[in-house]
């Protein structure tokens, strides 16, 4: 049989990678991947800068890893809809496969390839530890709490290992070697300038990430992990997202590292939001436009232009949360402490639209993912699934004091505040000690907090 192995832009590994596995194991092989316009054209890939590097490089990684194994990855520009069934006919497939895509357009572009292909198109799993749409409550409906999901999916799974590489994979079929291809464009072709600051992508990269982790801050995971100040994430979510790793590949290397242990335990149900989220926007595809709880659809959020910029720019006068502005744009990551404190700030201090947040973060985040991303912006704005609820305000200050003690997060984003005393750094205004013109807060917290309180709870009366 001769398959058309699809490669996504969310599976690019060639270990843990079932769909090239199947058509491996069943005759020839050609490995695709298509520069669709709807993320390639310059003016798209503009949009997401930091995603479009990791990828590229993680593209390049692939290639060159289906090259040592002996075939070659075919790489053509265009609508994928239009090339995809046009060269299975050409190229007279027997089937195409690929990894199962989440996000709602994803499902509908699939749709409308499985219409026009004359072959079967096979999805496989691989995204996720357990299928979307596969766990229910006992009513048989979706899940809207975490921990029951949690704990259903613990008890209802087995988590198989993750299939190996193929030691070899047969050469193009032949008539194929000839094939005109695209090359893969480099981030200047794109009209953007390399940001070293990048993660590296690509699997080899990733699975160093996943062993330096197992080796060093895997073990105090569970203690470790909300401090700002200190790398003690496994720093893989890029991984996932553009599956140089398949999640359980990471799964299965942090269970036979440190086993039993809490850091384990605590690990595993952080994969188990992303999960969470996963299976959400499956089941809810209309998140991705409005809030899950219906009763915030109209919500009185406010937008100043003026706070909105001196959040982007990292000029809020609340070191915390600059530090995490700048840290985004600066390398695409933030902590997932400082995101928290960042969303809540925005969406309670500033009482801006969590939409404007989560877009942002879609542009500059490197794991930047449509489900994590949203259900962590509807999580810290009070409107998502298990959200936390809207009258937790975040306090900036004591925030930082707690998860930087030190200081040393904000020191290295923020270095008008380099050298400020410990005990001033996360709020440095009433020291008399301030230079270099870090900007004055553009909300006192007490005042911002009591009227987004008063503004929530009118609001919530009146419904
Ligand atoms: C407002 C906001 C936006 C977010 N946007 C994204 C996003 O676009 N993409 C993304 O991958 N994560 C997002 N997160 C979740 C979390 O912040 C990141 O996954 C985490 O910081 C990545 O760092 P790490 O890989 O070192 O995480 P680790 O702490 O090492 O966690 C391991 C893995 O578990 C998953 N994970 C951890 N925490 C969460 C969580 N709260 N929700 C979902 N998955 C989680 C990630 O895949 C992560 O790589 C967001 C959180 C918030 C509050």
């Amino acid at each position: 049989m001769r398959t058309l192995v699809w490669f996504r832009g969310k599976d690019l590994r060639i270990s843990d990678h079932a769909p090239l596995r199947s058509a491996a194991d069943s005759g020839e092989i050609i490995p695709l991947f298509v520069l669709d316009p709807y993320f390639f054209a310059p003016e798209r890939a503009q949009e997401l800068p930091h995603r479009i590097q990791f990828l590229l490089q993680s593209l390049e990684a692939l290639r060159d890893n289906i090259a040592a194994k002996g075939s070659r990855l075919i790489v053509v520009a265009g609508k994928s809809t239009e090339v995809v069934p046009r060269l299975a006919k050409k190229w007279k497939v027997e089937r195409v496969v690929a990894q199962r895509w989440t996000e709602p357009f994803a499902r509908e572009r699939d749709r409308r390839i499985t219409e026009a292909l004359d072959v079967p198109f096979d999805l496989f799993e691989g995204e996720l530890l357990r299928p979307p749409g596969t766990l229910r409550t006992g009513g048989g409906t979706p899940y809207a709490v975490f921990t029951p999901f949690m704990r259903n999916l613990l008890d209802s799974t087995t988590i198989d290992a993750p299939l190996p590489a193929p030691r070899s994979l047969p050469a193009l079929p032949e008539g194929l070697a000839k094939v005109k291809e695209a090359a893969i464009p480099g981030v200047e072709d794109l009209g953007m300038k390399p940001n070293p600051a990048i993660l590296q992508g690509g699997e080899r990269a990733a699975r160093k990430r996943l062993k330096d982790f197992l080796a060093g801050a895997a073990a105090r995971y569970h203690s470790d992990r909300d401090r700002m100040d200190l790398a003690r994430t496994s720093r893989l979510s890029a991984d996932l997202k553009f599956g140089t790793l398949s999640p359980r590949t990471v799964w299965h290397a942090v269970q036979n590292e440190i086993g039993r242990t809490q850091a384990a335990k605590v690990f595993g149900s952080e994969l188990i939001w992303r999960e969470f989220y996963y299976h959400t926007l499956w089941d809810r595809p209309s998140i991705l436009e409005k809030p899950v709880r219906e009763k915030f659809e109209s919500f009185p959020w406010e937008f100043d232009e003026a706070l909105w910029n001196a959040w982007v720019e990292g000029r809020t006068g609340y070191p915390v949360v600059d530090a995490a502005s700048r840290q985004l744009l600066g390398e695409g990551f933030v902590h997932n402490r400082a995101r928290m404190i960042h969303a809540s700030f925005l969406t309670k201090h500033l009482m801006i639209p969590y939409r404007y947040g989560e877009a942002h973060y879609m542009k500059y985040l490197t794991d930047g993912d449509w489900a994590s991303n949203n259900g962590g912006w509807q999580w810290s704005a009070g409107c998502g699934c298990d959200a936390q609820p809207y009258f937790r305000v975040f306090n900036p200050i004591t925030q930082g004091q707690k998860f930087d003690p030190g200081g040393d997060y904000v020191k290295r984003w923020v270095p008008e505040l380099a050298d400020m005393p410990v005990k001033q750094i996360h709020w440095p205004h009433d020291a008399g000690l301030l230079r270099g013109g870090y900007p004055a807060p553009v909300v006192e917290h007490k005042a911002a907090r009591e009227h987004f309180l008063a503004t929530a709870k009118a609001y919530f009366d009146r419904e």
